[in-house]
């Protein structure tokens, strides 16, 4: 038989629990399926400013005490030169461990009476015959083909959602590759080295990999002489550029060694240290995808819809202000047509949402932030392209960076 709920969430990271959370709390049935035997199985983002949203979500003070906050600012270094720009941090930022914060999330979305189930991994979209989301098929834990049916679904499964992928979401064009690094034992100094370090490398600048796209080398610096370190390739002005194309990841994987051996700076960080995760991903932060909705009944929430901010820094809280509005949205419609989801996903309901959603901080944040980073990429890796260049007009450029 197959189950029915108010709200069938695909994905259970930061954007579905909130979803599964708001949901509950507005009163209705929701279930949750993630395909991994836990919550977010893996590590992304852990690094937030912060905002009420997360009091709300996983209690008051739970980020206070279980994160390290540091407001020292963030170093932008030109390409294997001395310039540096200073940006101060308007706001702490709070590093904390990933597994704390999602399962903290998945306790209190428990708690609230959702419905999570994991190792059940979904496979595809089920329409009814004008077309509308009804449900998903999913595999569960003992590799049994279910369905399972919403009033609402959300596609809140990352940047390979299979719901986005369904209707047409292109993350070939969406997706920056990205290495996330953690270190242990790491080598710097906590005194001099205590804001968020960025390394712009420029294309051309790796004579391994002349056609390697742009992109950003990162550092930052965590208690115990920890270290989250990793690589950002920048594709947003990546297709524009005939001189690049997307690494494989034998490509990928060949530039981050080198960096790691031989960047000036950057390579200083791994001596003698430990490395504790070591992943290559995607972060979909090339461009702003606009149609979160693309058929009645679906809706695309946080990264399986490229939601994150092009820094590839407010992900997490994109993600999760996303999901809480659209909940609250639908819930909000949902009393008058309970059970009729037909009645539900009108078009007038629809054009509703949209204008709420456009009209949100959490909308305008997002597309703000996607073209102060769009002119910086322009000018920086479109316009200047080589280390010489980029060098010689950085105070343009520390200016640029400066307003982002
Ligand atoms: C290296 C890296 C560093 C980052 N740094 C930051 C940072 O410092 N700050 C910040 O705010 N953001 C950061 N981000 C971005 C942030 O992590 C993401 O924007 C955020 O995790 C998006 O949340 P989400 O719930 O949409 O997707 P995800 O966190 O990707 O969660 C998707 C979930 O769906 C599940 N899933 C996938 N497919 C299926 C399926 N078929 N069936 C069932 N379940 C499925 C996955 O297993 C996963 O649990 C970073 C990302 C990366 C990769």
């Amino acid at each position: 038989m197959t189950e029915t709920y108010d709200f069938l969430i695909v994905g259970g990271g930061p954007a579905g629990l909130s979803a599964a959370i708001t949901a509950v709390r507005n009163g209705f049935s929701a279930l949750l399926l993630e395909q991994g035997d836990r919550l977010g199985p893996f590590p992304r983002g852990e690094g937030v400013s912060h905002h009420p949203l997360f009091d709300q979500l996983l209690g008051k003070g739970f980020l206070e005490e279980r994160s390290y906050q540091t407001n020292h600012g963030a170093l932008f270094h030109s390409p294997g030169a001395h310039q540096q720009a200073f940006k101060p941090a308007a706001r702490p930022i709070h590093f904390f461990e990933w597994r704390d914060f999602i399962d903290r999330l998945g306790e209190v979305a428990t708690v609230s009476g959702a419905v999570i189930r994991t190792s059940c991994r979904v496979t595809g979209v089920v329409e009814d015959d004008r077309g509308q989301c009804i449900g998903v098929r999913y595999v569960d834990e003992a590799g049994v083909q279910q369905s399972a049916q919403g009033a609402t679904v959300f596609g809140c499964d990352g940047h390979r959602s299979v719901v986005g992928r369904h209707y047409q979401v292109d993350h070939e064009a969406l997706s920056c590759p990205i290495i996330k690094c953690r270190l242990a034992h790491a080598s710097f100094d906590p005194v001099q080295t205590k804001a968020l370090q960025f390394f712009l490398i420029g294309n051309g600048d790796l004579p391994m990999a002349p056609r390697f796209p742009p992109c950003v080398a990162y550092a930052f610096p965590l208690p115990d002489q920890k270290m989250e370190v990793g690589l950002m390739l920048r594709m947003g002005r990546a297709p524009a550029m005939v001189t690049v194309d997307r690494p494989n990841a034998g490509t990928l994987t060949a530039v981050w060694s080198e960096l790691k051996q031989s960047y000036p700076k950057f390579r200083r960080y791994f001596e003698g240290a430990d490395i504790e995760f070591e992943q290559p991903t995607d972060l979909p932060n090339a461009t702003l995808w606009r149609n979160n909705v693309p058929a009645l009944g679906a809706v695309l929430l946080g990264d399986s819809v490229g939601f994150v901010d092009p820094f590839g820094s407010s992900g997490i809280l994109s993600s999760m202000r996303m999901a809480q509005l659209w909940t609250d949205l639908i819930a909000a419609t949902m009393g008058q047509a309970r059970g009729r989801s037909q009645r539900l996903w009108t078009a007038r309901n629809l054009a509703k949402w949209r204008r709420a959603y456009v009209a949100s901080g959490c909308y305008r944040h997002v597309r703000n932030n996607y073209l102060k980073i769009g002119m910086v990429e322009w000018v920086v890796f479109k316009h200047l392209r080589s280390a010489d260049r980029i060098n010689r007009r950085w105070g343009a450029i520390a200016r640029l960076l400066a307003l982002g």
